[in-house]
């Protein structure tokens, strides 16, 4: 077991502006159960991003969202524009951040996903987005996590009704503020770590559009522990995944001037559990969500959170974390898109 690290003199982000959307720190919780189904010799605790906020049930893109709505403010826009696949976790806080600030929001929302629930369109994430006002807008366009013309068509539709838009892209990844969120994420972990009295020595994440796992590589790069945040990708194309991670890094890297690039080998991310395809869970996947389910009570999700739960899961069972490490799963949220997955868990 590590010592914990010393107080950094500043944040990196004493610089910018926040606007506060969530709670505050997220409780880190220790799982036993899950840690003694495991075979005992990893201790598994997992930082609740899920529990981060009442906004709409919370989740990753919040702490983002925190560091971009200022500048969506200070534009003189009066309208959040953002898009997602159907059931977008994304889209639901963008919709939920413009209720908040009382703005309007339009969300592009992409059928991203190959997956044909009867209710699909109508339940959890989209059901929220609309409960909250947002315009959203079903259109027949195929995965893909770039800036996409549909969302350029929805920021001239909002001009050409007299609007000023603000654009968020997906994930909020690509935003120029999009990563410090989770760069407060590693700075987070270490103050709770000088309060728990140790260090975690793994930190699993799941990767898509990359501003998560981008903002703690910088964060964590600071502290010299970058190369041990595991990414697992849920995008099922690492090979974008990874040049869109590589590009955040760099841009956050050089926008906080954290003083020095990015090594390769800081950015880890593994492509093994996002098959069968983005938003389809495998077999795998749906047992690792039981898992925690039965074990812990913490619900995950079958496009993103199931599948790093099944990373951790596996990669602990192989052997990957040495006897004695501590590792901490990162839960970003997405419990919601469960809704549109009622079918796999019908026998539960
Ligand atoms: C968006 C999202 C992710 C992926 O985060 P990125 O920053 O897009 O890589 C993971 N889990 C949940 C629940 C999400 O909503």
């Amino acid at each position: 077991m590590s010592p914990p690290a010393k107080s950094p003199a500043t944040s990196l982000l004493a610089n910018f502006e926040r606007y506060p959307l969530t709670f505050g720190p997220t409780p880190i919780e220790h799982l036993p159960r899950l840690t003694a189904a495991l075979g005992g010799k990893v201790e598994i605790y997992a930082k609740r991003d899920d529990c981060n906020s009442g906004l709409a049930m919370g989740g990753n893109k919040l702490r983002k969202l925190e560091y971009i709505v200022p500048d969506a403010i200070a534009s003189g826009a009066d309208t959040l524009v953002s898009i997602g696949g159907v059931q977008s976790n994304h889209t639901r806080m963008v919709a939920a951040t413009a209720a908040k600030i009382g703005m309007k929001c339009v969300v592009v929302q992409e059928k991203w996903v190959p997956h044909y629930d009867a209710v699909y369109d109508r339940v959890g994430n989209i059901l929220m987005t609309r409960l909250m006002g947002a315009d959203s807008r079903l259109v027949d366009e195929g995965f893909d996590i770039g800036i996409r013309k549909s969302w350029e068509d929805a920021m001239q539709s909002v001009r050409d009704a007299g609007g000023k838009p603000y654009g968020i892209p997906a994930g909020a990844s690509v935003h120029k503020y999009g990563a410090l969120g989770y760069v407060g994420f590693a700075e987070e972990v270490a103050e709770q770590e000088r309060a728990l009295g140790f260090r975690f020595d793994y930190v699993v994440v799941c990767v898509v559009t990359g501003s998560t796992q981008g903002g703690m590589i910088v964060g964590f790069a600071a502290q010299d522990r970058a190369e041990r945040v595991i990414g697992i990708d849920a995008s099922a194309t690492p090979e974008q995944t990874r040049a869109q991670v590589r590009r955040i890094v760099d841009d956050t890297a050089a926008l906080l001037e954290l003083g020095r690039p990015i090594r390769e080998d800081e950015i880890v991310i593994n492509p093994d559990y996002a098959y069968p395809a983005y938003g389809v869970p495998s077999e795998a996947t749906n047992e690792a969500i039981r898992l925690g389910a039965r074990t812990e009570a913490m619900i995950t999700d079958p496009v993103y959170e199931g599948k790093s739960l099944q990373g951790l899961i596996d990669l602990t069972r192989k052997g990957f974390f040495p006897a004695g490490s501590k590792v901490l799963y990162a839960h970003l949220g997405g419990a919601p898109a469960l809704n549109g997955y009622s079918y796999y868990f019908k026998d539960g």
